[in-house]
């Protein structure tokens, strides 16, 4: 068992302290040149890159990542995906001009802390197909549904295969892949792509923060199955090994990164037969190994997203916040990112009063659901993000989203994406209602 390296001690902030950058090291990044310093600069005049920005003078905003992408993209990304003529310039172009895209509009809606929308994987998951050796195609179907014999599914089997039957327009394809020999990462180009789509896209505009998500180790795990290495852990190192290259080089292009692992949680509801001790032991190695990943990174550059995924169903027999909030704190971050606001979690928030956040760290609930259209009432948003600063400090917390609202590139997302840049204006709004009250501003 390797054990985690914590990177650098949590700095103990009372609540409504002073600013938290003011008493952190200075960042030891050399100034960039070109474009690169100038959208850094700009970021600077909000928070230096090296510190993670904390709600100190209002609340701030931020979502989980993934946004739909345009039907042009989606259609260019089909054949690609589909391994059907595409023209890769076209394609390139597609993709650059649908970063710049959902960043005007996260910046419009008044989101704080904006990414790219992923608009370039094909789902948040499975884009590291092209970023990682060691994986081969298998032309069966098992890789399709990721709910399959689920506590969910067997629960209320009519519900899901209906609803199955909606789910149409996903662009990854819906085959199994397997690892097959040593999983090594090349994807340095793929992801220098998106790291410039994103800078060119915030070229002139001024956020708060910037993030990137990248898949955790365990999903990748989970969603390929190990045909190469000796034991499970072995595999799990392996391709937390790989994967660290990609959250170094995000964090290197300073960005924040973030951990996207809803298997976390999912993988008791994926299990019927393991008990919530069997999850948590299992859960403790998948922590280890994100760690190991993240080893070097310092931890207020890193967000942590767990969720249950997209699953706008019943949701009546998913991991309790409350049996897995310790082993989630283990991981190295700096904020943790959870669902927060459907009705399946929202009344988990009296956790918080006993987990123990550590001094300093912040957490992101979720204050808008990827799981209806129903928009939050700003009003609504305001008395969440209210009742998490009152009990771990104003500056503590960012207004977030449970989920991604396009996880999967689909021509038809689970939230209608009009309906999503009105949650994320509700949120900004909730979150301007919110900073009154706490700041009386
Ligand atoms: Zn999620």
């Amino acid at each position: 068992m390797k054990t985690p390296v914590v990177i650098k001690p949590s700095i103990p902030v009372s609540r409504f302290s002073l600013p938290r950058r003011a008493i952190l090291s200075p960042s030891k990044k050399r100034p960039g040149t070109g474009a690169d310093a100038v959208w850094k600069s700009r970021l600077r005049q909000h928070g230096k890159p090296g510190d993670m920005k904390h709600s100190t003078e209002r609340m701030l905003t931020t979502h989980t990542g993934s946004l739909s992408r345009p039907p042009e993209l989606i259609s260019a990304m089909g054949r690609k995906e589909r391994g059907e003529d595409y023209d890769p310039g076209e394609y390139a172009s597609l993709v650059r001009s649908a970063v710049a895209g959902v960043v005007n509009r996260q910046l419009d809606a008044g989101v704080s802390v904006v990414c790219d929308g992923e608009q370039g994987k094909p789902s948040y998951l499975t884009y590291v197909k092209e970023r990682l050796t060691g994986f081969e195609t298998r032309d069966t179907d098992t890789g399709e549904d990721p709910w399959r014999g689920s506590r969910e599914v067997l629960a209320f089997p009519e519900f899901y295969e209906w609803n199955a039957r909606t789910r149409t327009g996903i662009v990854a394809p819906r085959k199994a892949t397997v690892c097959s020999g040593p999983v090594t990462y090349i994807g340095q180009q793929a992801l220098q792509t998106d790291i410039d789509n994103l800078k060119a896209a915030l070229d002139g505009k001024s956020a708060d923060e910037v993030f990137m998500p990248a898949i955790s180790p365990s999903d990748i795990e989970g969603r390929q199955r190990n045909e190469h290495y000796a034991t499970d852990e072995e595999y799990l190192y392996a391709i937390a090994d790989a994967m660290s290259e990609e959250y170094r080089a995000i964090v290197d292009a300073g960005f924040l990164l973030q951990v996207d692992d809803p298997r976390l949680v999912t993988y008791y509801v994926s299990n019927p037969q393991a008990s919530v001790e069997d999850c948590r032991s299992w859960a403790e190695l998948r922590v280890e190994a994100i760690n190991h990943a993240l080893k070097g990174i310092p931890e207020d550059r890193i967000r942590f997203h767990t969720c249950y995924g997209i699953n706008i169903g019943p949701r009546v027999h998913e991991m309790a916040l409350k049996n897995i909030v310790d082993i989630m704190l283990r991981v190295n971050a700096g904020a943790y990112s959870f669902e927060a606001a459907n009705p399946a979690h929202e009344h988990e928030w009296p956790v918080w009063e006993t987990a123990g956040l550590p001094d300093g760290k912040v957490l992101i609930p979720g204050v808008i659901s990827h799981s209806t259209n129903l928009v939050e009432h700003p009003e609504l948003v305001a008395q969440r993000l209210v009742r998490y600063a009152n009990i771990v400090g104003r500056e503590n917390v960012i207004g977030g989203s449970d989920c991604g609202f396009s996880s999967f590139a689909s021509s038809e997302p689970e939230i209608h994406p009009t309906v999503v840049w009105a949650k994320f204006r509700s949120m900004a709004e909730g979150a301007r209602i919110a900073s009154r009250e706490l700041w009386g501003a």
